[in-house]
């Protein structure tokens, strides 16, 4: 079912919320969603009007309906960047693992199916319709706002969400933290984020997100009073956490514990003593 939020703006809850835009007899997807099903479910709940998809980004959670949409006359796009991945999924996996990906990261959590996704310049869209760049969480991470309404993608994420999964996975600290800034200094109506309940104010859930990422980066300058490799300090901060790990999502926190550790380099908290061994300095 879809949620109406204003005249031309709604949304259709999920475990990634969907925001659909209707202007001059087009309908923009705001993401497709977390799997087919959900993408067909929501494809039947549109009317018959031209569709354009704008993806916040390239995660398989983001994008899994997109080639579903595409079969079905849509058009893609989303920031340039994004959508090379879009276009060539295996390189979600390849950037978490470091080479052509395990098994483990062959799963569809990982990689959704390709869809011809085109940079956003490219789209033409209507004046009411303004992408808003929140890099941190993936490389080219976009809101979308319309109508007073943010789509903020997974620039934060919500208190439960957070909970659930224990930290906010994110490939740049420090361009993650001034998007949080940049959002809290922001005055929309309504805010959606991807994971997370639609809010008139996100500042706590924004704050929360903020506060857990900085546990994290104080939790890594502890483990790093020794010298550890970056999967030593990853299994460190897992079991201190209480962060539950398996095959697949192991590599995806190593990517998160990858980017504290940069951020940290930058700061000139922490160093390679000897390659590919990390210590607080
Ligand atoms: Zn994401």
């Amino acid at each position: 079912m879809l949620k109406s939020i204003k005249e031309w703006v709604s949304v259709k809850e999920g475990s990634t919320n969907v925001g659909i835009i209707e202007i001059d007899g087009t309908l923009y997807v705001i993401d497709t969603g977390s799997n087919t099903k959900f993408a067909r479910e929501l494809f039947s709940e549109l009317g018959e009007e031209k569709k354009i998809v704008l993806n916040t980004h390239s995660h398989a959670d983001h994008i899994q309906g997109n080639s579903f949409f595409e079969k079905n006359g849509a058009k893609i796009f989303s920031d340039k960047l994004e959508a090379v991945f879009i276009r060539n999924p295996v390189l979600e996996s390849f950037y978490l693992y470091g080479a052509i990906p395990p098994k483990s990261l062959r799963a569809s959590f990982y990689r959704a199916h390709s869809s011809h996704s085109l940079p956003l310049e490219e789209a033409d869209l209507p004046k009411y319709i303004e992408p808003i760049p929140l890099v941190g969480h993936s490389f080219g991470m976009t809101g979308f706002k319309i109508d007073g309404v943010l789509f903020c993608g997974d620039a934060y994420f919500g208190r439960e969400v957070l909970e659930k999964y224990s930290y906010p996975y994110l490939v740049d600290v420090e361009k993650f933290l001034n998007s949080l800034d940049f959002l809290e200094k922001t005055n929309a109506d309504v805010y959606v984020p991807s994971h997370g309940n639609i809010t008139n104010d996100p500042h706590e859930d924004i704050e929360k997100t903020r506060s857990t990422l900085h546990s994290f980066i104080n939790a890594t300058l502890d483990v790093l009073k020794e010298t550890k490799s970056v999967e030593e300090i990853s299994f460190s901060l897992a079991e201190m956490m209480n962060i539950s790990l398996n095959s697949g999502t192991f590599y995806l926190f190593r990517s998160f514990v990858s980017a504290i550790l940069s951020h940290l380099e930058k700061q000139k908290n922490v160093s390679q003593v000897l390659p590919g061994r990390w210590k607080k300095i």
